[in-house]
């Protein structure tokens, strides 16, 4: 897979709000050859260092990711090319100081102690798995700088966030819609349900005062109606157990 261009389509794709800096589809230091996943950091610095521009274009690195994340949760494409964010280190199944080659890096802007928004943090977890179901890889392809080189570096970030945590929600959005998840005959069980309910809603109260024999008179209207209130009370109590049926197959999955 070559430099990877796809980053604001695919992001996009996945509802987040993105951004492009200015030639960022030539910025980086040579091509990537296949992608093994993604590197999560803060950027630490105080502005202007934890701005876009200061990501694509770093004093002495050039550009030092490939993602910039506000914390507002709006993604900056930096460069498309190899950046130079993850240094030295080791990690199973990447090449021992040399994650640069084979990893996107994205900086989102925090010093690592402030705590992250849930706009900040839902575009994170979003972002990544948006990047890895497009690589095809699981979450466990989504690793922190402090992960990657905490030993021999000491890096720290992403500050404030637990991996396996992060891994875990990023597993929940690659395993996206509960209902795709569940399997041909559970959607046909669960589709049929559901035709059944609203089947019962749009033509359950009609043939029931299509049936009265009083339905033609306002005598019949007055006395039907404590009884077509009852029963309509009734079905409204049926039709929740039939909605509490329906989350407890759809539910489980969800959390699978
Ligand atoms: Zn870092």
């Amino acid at each position: 897979m070559p430099d990877p261009t796809w980053l604001p389509e695919v992001l996009r794709e996945a509802g987040l709000q993105v951004e492009e800096y200015p030639g960022w589809k030539d910025r980086g230091h040579g091509d990537f050859g296949d992608i093994w996943g993604v590197v999560c950091h803060h950027t630490g610095n105080p502005p202007p260092g934890n701005n876009p521009g200061y990501i694509a274009n770093h004093p002495t690195l050039g550009l030092c990711s490939q993602l910039h994340l506000s914390r507002s949760g709006v993604f900056t494409v930096c460069g498309a090319g190899i950046a130079w964010h993850a240094g030295m280190g080791s990690y199973p199944g990447l090449p021992t100081n040399n994650a640069n080659q084979v990893t996107i890096g994205i900086e989102a802007e925090n010093n690592g102690t402030e705590g992250w928004s849930d706009a900040q943090y839902n575009a994170y977890t979003a972002g990544v798995a948006a990047i890895l179901r497009k690589l095809g890889e699981p979450a466990s392809h989504a690793i922190g700088h402090k992960e990657w080189a905490g030993g021999s570096q000491g890096k720290w970030d992403p500050g404030g966030i637990d991996m396996d945590d992060f891994r875990a929600d990023v597993d929940t959005q690659l395993k996206g819609d509960p209902i795709m998840s569940l399997t041909d005959a559970e959607q046909v069980e669960l589709l049929q349900k559901v035709r059944k309910v609203h089947h019962e809603l749009t033509y359950g109260f009609q043939s029931r005062v299509a049936g009265s024999p009083f339905r033609d008179t306002v005598a019949g209207y007055v006395l039907n109606s404590d009884a077509a209130d009852f029963r309509n009370e009734q079905r409204l109590k049926a039709l929740e157990l039939k909605v509490d049926q329906l989350l407890a197959v759809l539910v489980p999955k969800a959390g699978a």
